[in-house]
């Protein structure tokens, strides 16, 4: 694998991840980009006792451009893209309108207590994972996956260095019911300066969990899912992949290495291996889910494309000594998951969900896990 970092036009930073050692990146960005200024702050809730990203300034972001125009395509035959490049495998690259910044600009409003305000600290990164604006991450090659998965790994490291980062989140949302702005087979990862409210729950969990019975939470739960079965979507020798018990969503799938470790990171490389044709089987079962029959047996048919969430938990930066107490339980997984219930008919957080935080699943987990076994021989 090889890393070549440069700058676009603007000081941003951008990096090519190549599978080959003898990839030559050189290209320069020649567009007369102006520096953008980035306006988030983050406004404490005294209520939930939670920060929210208010970033005004995104609205004026990109949004659906024509095919032609798109900003994650390589920049060729005149037109000039994010990426200098004429090809490239996998780039990551500073969002131009991030929420959250290296530099965000001087505090000007002045919060009264109870309210408080802190500059948007920390960084926002857009992942390509391929040139072809028309393929999915499940059309990857088994390979790409890896590379994929290495350029998560190093921008987990590398944010991790950064001194107002608490949390690194990698993620993608795929389709335009997710409310994805560009087509273009993407994720982000975004590097927050405090440790997310889900996570912080998640770790309160396992910590009395760990109090209440010596074991950790996360364990004990991939254990029990093991031995049971009837969840299991698809199992290999070093991870599972599983609906959980309480799933919240219609089709909600959480992929556990086996070997339980806090983040990208501390993965060997046969768990990588692994997990790159593992992901990719699963992928290609939620967007089999809502295709009709007839389509999946035409010849040359495309599958229709489920759209999804793919999120990875992963422990926050500063664990142990001096550190988030009981960091060190939080166990690296990804949850994925749709929010498309039957053919046409999406979830939608309504009342329930959305004013008080209490999910209603209309598809059974059991009846889940064995759809998304039976979709796929
Ligand atoms: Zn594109």
């Amino acid at each position: 694998m090889k890393k070549t970092s440069t700058r676009l036009a603007d000081g941003r930073e951008l990096i090519y991840y190549d599978s080959r050692d003898d990839a030559v990146r050189s290209a320069e960005d020649l567009r007369p980009l102006p520096h953008t200024e980035t306006l988030s702050e983050l406004r404490h809730d005294p209520v939930l006792d939670e920060w929210v990203v208010v970033a005004a300034h995104r609205q004026g972001r990109t949004y659906h451009p024509p095919a032609d125009e798109c900003p994650l395509c390589p920049s060729r035959d005149g037109r000039l893209s994010e990426i200098p490049e004429s090809d490239y495998e996998v780039v990551v690259f500073e969002n131009r309108f991030p929420s959250l910044a290296a530099h965000p600009h001087p505090e000007e409003v002045r919060a009264a207590p109870p309210n408080a305000i802190r500059p948007a600290a920390g960084r926002c990164e857009v992942v390509c994972f391929t040139s072809d604006h028309d393929a999915s991450f499940a059309d990857l090659s088994p390979r790409r996956v890896g590379t994929v998965l290495e350029a998560w790994t190093d921008r987990t490291a590398e944010l991790s260095t950064l001194p107002d980062v608490e949390q690194v989140f990698c993620f993608e949302n795929r389709g335009v019911e997710i409310g994805v702005t560009l087509e273009h087979p993407h994720g982000q990862i975004y590097a927050y300066p405090f440790v997310t409210p889900r996570t912080e729950r998640m770790i309160a969990t396992a910590v009395a969990h760990r109090a209440g019975t010596g074991r950790n939470l996360f364990e004990d739960q991939l254990e029990a899912e093991r031995r049971d079965g009837e969840r299991i979507v698809v199992a290999g020798e070093h991870w599972t992949a599983f609906v959980p018990f309480a799933a919240h969503w219609p089709y909600e799938v959480h992929v556990y290495p086996h070997r339980r470790v806090g983040d990208l990171l501390a993965l060997d490389d046969a768990e990588r291996e692994e997990f790159t044709h593992l992901y990719l089987d699963l992928l290609q079962r939620f967007d089999l889910l809502f295709t009709p029959h007839e389509a999946v047996d035409a010849v040359n048919s495309t599958p229709h494309r489920t759209p999804y969430i793919a999120a990875w938990h992963q422990a926050p930066v500063r664990r142990g000594p001096g550190g988030v107490e009981g960091a060190e339980e939080l166990a690296l997984h990804m949850e994925l998951f749709t929010i498309r219930r039957t053919v046409g008919k999406l979830k939608f957080l309504a009342g329930s969900e959305s004013g008080m935080d209490v999910f209603i699943n209309d598809v059974a987990p059991e009846h889940a896990a064995r759809r998304l076994r039976e979709v796929k021989a």
